[in-house]
């Protein structure tokens, strides 16, 4: 895992994003996930996972779900830096990924399953439990059988494992705000302040959404 990829993508001088200095995880603190909602080309979720220093990553056209009948497609993408779990902005026009990026969702995870993370992932089954403010609970990413391995193995599915908190019918987009700053992916292409410091949640969704109409009018 390494970031190369990362950096031969992008011009640090020109996007918002982070170079990356690789920054290390303290000791005794807890695995970190990010889903950054993506509006680039196609609008999809990005998910991310702080293995061996860096966030393994998966693009996910339609989102996570915390419905377990709901296999998200999940394609992984080059590894990101750890410090792009509070990215949250525009990539400027004719650059790697244009478009805004909102944090969705972030938290810590608990690893489950036999053996190490990177172990896990290279077996094509990782197993885990989220500590987010929209997802929590089991979830499982599994490589895509042939399919999978006929597309280099990038191809895997995000799937939602049968516990308290799963919850049928859920859709992404109900709660469409940033978890990092309270802002909708328009006020963040606006460049519209922070509605909320991070770690803090709304009252609810609805209260962020009203707060949000009450604001503009
Ligand atoms: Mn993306």
């Amino acid at each position: 895992m390494a970031l190369e990829e990362y950096r031969k993508k992008r011009k640090f001088e020109e996007t918002p994003e982070p170079a990356g200095r690789g920054r290390r995880r303290l000791r005794g603190q807890a695995a970190s996930f990010v889903v950054q909602k993506h509006e680039a080309t196609s609008l999809h979720y990005d998910f991310r996972l702080e293995i061996g220093g860096v966030l393994v990553s998966w693009a996910v056209p339609k989102g996570p779900s915390l419905d377990p009948s709901q296999k998200r497609l999940a394609m992984q993408t080059e590894d990101h830096p750890l410090e792009y779990a509070g990215f949250e902005g525009v990539i400027p026009e004719g650059h790697y990924g244009a478009g805004t990026v909102m944090v969705w969702d972030k938290g810590t995870y608990e690893l489950e399953g036999d053996g190490a993370a990177a172990e896990q992932l290279a077996q094509g089954e990782l197993k885990f439990k989220l500590n987010g403010e929209k997802l929590q609970g089991r979830f499982v990413l599994v490589r895509a059988g042939m399919r999978g391995a006929s597309r280099g193995g990038k191809q895997w599915l995000l799937i939602k494992r049968r516990d308290e908190s799963a919850r049928q019918g859920w859709k992404p987009d109900r709660d469409d705000w940033s978890a990092l700053t309270g802002r909708g992916l328009g006020e963040i292409a606006e460049g519209a302040p922070a509605r909320r410091a991070a770690g803090r949640k709304p009252a609810s969704a609805a209260a962020a959404r009203s707060g949000r109409k009450s604001k503009v009018s």
